[in-house]
């Protein structure tokens, strides 16, 4: 394989809010390639329930949405990355509309949710709580429409194919298991999150950190990968990947209750159970563990209609376990939820390796800082798509430059997945779940450590970037954001710093600039 020629397409990696609106918009300047495992439209989009956080209210400003992104981030936000998502967030609301997604309105305007810690009413969502299959339904529409785009669905990449270190191709596997490489003059990652490092998981089985480990294996940097963020409340029922209860059901009243039925929100944050997802996620895996016995969402003091109207998924699912959301207490329990981590990226989606982006869930653009805001990771989705599109219209070869590249090993082959998988997430969770202490990571790093590779190339991905983020927990010995260390309970102002992994080596990135001051908090400190 030559050069790559700017004939040749995008190969775009998955077709959930990233890699589809990516696709679509991209086809405008020259043909894409899409390549999906799944059936088209899967993936953890179709899941999203809350919405899509825009400053879109006119009580509402960019500035509040800045302030609440760079409040959650911790101190770890990239403060232009967070700024651009909550400045083009409007935009990107109006762009989904032109694509079809049908967001709820009231009295002719977008009806808006608020949820855990925003400041205001921001959340756009589509059908009560099912915005996610809304979008996945408007983009695959538009994806089977578009003739300049080939879609080719349970199509598995493999590995990004280089050629004089830029990127030349993919090698990727068929239905049929047929392996074959394409040639390509950009190849963007748009593979989504990695939740199957843990056991407890809202995440589909497909999210297998299958983008950062190919990125790593290309020699790209990697970033963030010890900030998982862990949602607190999964319905506890059931096997699979576990349902979610959106923080808009608490935005819309509902309490948590512990095993004696007894609220303790509002004496761990003042937000009570509309604080950051990470506070509230350590007090109830505390209080399940102290107690034992789930915690329980409590809605009985609701309006039952309006429960059900608002919230039709999650009332559906609460019934297939024999449950009312509007009359039963419902058992809840912590899961790792979003991957603030992976493939190192800009605001364009351009990773560390020329002609590689990537985009969506699997990208690590420090929009998020340590922890993200609810509702802004389809909105980092479809910012970053736009940008990416932008910057595959102009000349690839004007590339940022980053640190050299270092390759991680190929994997080998092997047999025993399923067992490798099960024993990895278990190591996971105990050793760098909720929360983490130095014996508990080095423990699972020792047990990753001892499991074979080569099982099948998903679980060759998860151990992959499992050992990146178990070392990644260790390194940084303070606690912030999504990433609790019991033995380093406070924050360290000293460790204000992403940490970046190149061929498993770790970089600090520059110390995260001091966030301009802007309106919403000036006036709050007023
Ligand atoms: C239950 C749930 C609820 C959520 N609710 C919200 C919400 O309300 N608001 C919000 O902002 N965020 C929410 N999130 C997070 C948000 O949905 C995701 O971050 C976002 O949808 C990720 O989009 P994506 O396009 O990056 O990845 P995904 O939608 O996960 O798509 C990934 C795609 O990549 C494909 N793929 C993966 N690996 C490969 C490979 N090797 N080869 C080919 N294809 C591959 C998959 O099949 C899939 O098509 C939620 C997440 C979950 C799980």
């Amino acid at each position: 394989m030559g050069r790559p020629t700017s004939h040749e397409p995008l190969i775009v990696v998955g077709s959930g809010i990233a890699g589809g609106l990516l696709a679509l918009a991209a086809a405008e300047s020259g043909p894409v390639v899409l390549v999906t495992k799944e059936a088209l439209g899967a993936g953890s989009t179709a899941r999203a329930q809350g919405g899509i956080a825009a400053a879109v209210d006119t009580g509402d400003s960019v500035e509040a949405h800045l302030g609440d992104t760079l409040a959650a981030g911790a101190g770890l936000c990239d403060p232009d990355a967070a700024a651009r998502i909550c400045r083009e967030g409007p935009d990107q609301i109006a762009a989904l509309l032109r694509r079809g997604v049908a967001f709820d309105r009231r009295g002719g305007r977008l009806r808006l949710a608020r949820e855990g810690a925003h400041s205001a009413a921001r959340v756009v969502h589509a059908g009560g709580d099912a915005t996610g299959a809304h979008i996945v339904v408007a983009l695959t529409a538009a994806l089977r429409a578009d003739p300049r785009i080939q879609v080719l669905e349970g199509e598995r990449a493999l590995e990004v194919v280089l050629r004089d270190g830029r990127v030349a191709g993919l090698r990727s596997a068929g239905a049929d298991g047929r392996k074959r490489v394409r040639g390509a003059r950009a190849v963007a990652l748009a593979a989504g999150g990695m939740g199957q490092l843990h056991p407890r998981t809202t995440n589909p089985p497909g999210a297998t950190a299958d983008g950062p480990a190919l990125a790593a294996r290309a020699g790209a940097a990697l970033a963030d990968l010890e900030l998982t963020q862990f949602h607190p409340t999964a319905l506890a029922l059931g096997d699979g990947p576990l349902a979610l209860v959106s923080e808009a059901v608490r935005g819309e009243g509902a309490v948590l209750r512990d095993a004696r039925g007894r609220r303790f929100m509002p004496n761990e944050h003042p937000m009570a159970e509309l604080g950051p997802r990470d506070v509230v996620a350590r007090a109830i895996a505390r209080r399940a563990a102290e107690l034992g016995g789930d915690v329980t969402l409590d809605l009985r003091h609701l309006d039952p209609g309006a429960v059900r109207g608002r919230f039709p998924s999650v009332a559906a699912l609460c019934a297939a376990h024999g449950l009312d959301l509007a009359r039963d207490p419902i058992p809840v329990t912590p899961a790792a939820h979003y991957a603030i981590g992976g493939v190192l990226a800009d605001m364009a989606g351009r990773s560390t390796v020329p002609g590689l982006f990537a985009v969506g869930e699997c990208a690590a653009t420090g929009a998020h800082g340590a922890n993200r805001l609810a509702s802004n990771g389809l909105l980092e989705a479809a910012v970053l798509a736009a940008g990416a599109a932008d910057a595959l219209a102009g000349d690839l070869d004007d590339w940022p430059e980053g640190p050299a590249a270092a390759p991680a090993p190929p994997p080998p082959s092997g047999a025993g997945g399923a067992v490798t998988r099960a024993a990895l997430q278990s190591a996971m969770w105990r050793g760098v779940g909720v929360e983490r202490d130095a014996d508990g990571i080095d423990a699972a790093i020792r047990e990753l450590d001892a499991l074979p590779r080569g099982t099948d190339p998903e679980t060759d991905n998860l151990l992959l970037t499992a050992r990146l983020a178990a070392a990644a927990a260790g390194l940084r010995a303070e606690s912030r954001g999504a990433h609790f260390r019991r033995d380093h309970p406070l924050p360290d102002p000293a460790q204000a710093r992403r940490i970046a992994w190149v061929g498993g080596v770790p970089h600090h990135l520059r110390p995260v600039p001091l966030a301009r001051p802007h309106r919403a908090v000036a006036k709050e400190a007023a």
